[in-house]
């Protein structure tokens, strides 16, 4: 069995530990802090083989340093971005095979221009997705280096990943996504329930990720720009019509910005 645990580290950042539960062997992805990662090797007598990332940033990088002083593993990463020490550069369709799960590179440029994904479909098991900054529970990233329409794009590729596909995005931003989702969106029911369910959940100090492909197109307004609801609302919160997604798009991640 494949097993995916959250680590909290800073504020509202997770890092994921996917663990080979036969041989106890782990490998992690986005290990912004190396100090909660070596702890949390320790505490469950896990060793760790290799190390994920999906972009370039501090929040997602800073623990690679002193995880290679530990264990002499490899660093996987994105070959269009500028990372110390990755041993392996990915592109898009790329594979590499983890405790018998075959990952596949999705590349998702937005967030950082060289942003990378990893998807796999484990035997018997929910496919996993880890998206880094791109996806969000309820939301997506911001635009640092990449245009509204890549971004679209590389949402747009995550969205049609299988409807039970589990989520691991880097970042417990739900709520505050959830919040803005229905500004956007007032009308929609199943946004409204999930909304719910995620205040109880975080007044409760759990997590609120995985999340699952199927619910997030159902209420994720950056998955949802093809809706004639969220287009109207793009229209109003900028004054100007819409003719394309891509349009639509750009005005709701403006709109999150100064939410
Ligand atoms: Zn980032
Ligand atoms: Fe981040």
């Amino acid at each position: 069995m494949i097993n995916v645990t959250a680590l909290p580290a800073f504020n509202d950042n997770y890092i994921w530990l996917l663990i080979d539960t036969e041989n106890s062997q782990c490998h992690v992805v986005d290990p912004g802090d190396g100090e909660v990662v070596l702890k949390a090797c320790q505490d469950n007598q896990l060793e760790l083989t290799g190390i994920l990332i999906t972009h370039h940033h501090a929040d997602h990088t800073g623990g690679i340093e002193l995880l290679l002083e530990h264990y002499d593993v490899p660093v996987y990463g994105p070959a269009k971005e500028t990372i110390p020490s990755l041993t392996h550069r990915l592109n898009e369709n790329d594979t590499l095979l983890l405790h018998s799960c075959t990952f596949r590179i999705i590349e998702t440029p937005g967030h950082t221009a060289g942003h990378i994904a990893y998807f796999c479909k484990p035997e018997q098991q929910a496919p996993i997705l880890f998206c880094g900054d791109t996806l969000f529970a309820g939301g997506c990233g911001r635009l640092f280096e990449g245009t509204p329409a890549q971004m679209l794009a590389s949402l747009t590729k995550l969205s049609a990943l299988p409807d039970e596909t589990c989520v691991y995005c880097a970042h417990e931003y739900t709520l505050a996504n959830l919040l803005f989702a229905q500004a956007v969106e007032p009308d929609n029911s199943i946004l409204e329930q999930r909304l719910a369910d995620i205040k109880i959940l975080r007044q409760n100090d759990q997590p609120s990720i995985p999340s699952d492909i199927a619910t997030e197109r159902a209420t994720n307004p950056f998955l949802r720009t093809d809706q004639a609801a969220i287009k109207t609302a793009a229209e109003h919160y900028s004054g100007k019509t819409m003719t394309s997604s891509t349009d639509v798009f750009a005005t709701i991640r403006r709109w999150k910005d100064n939410f």
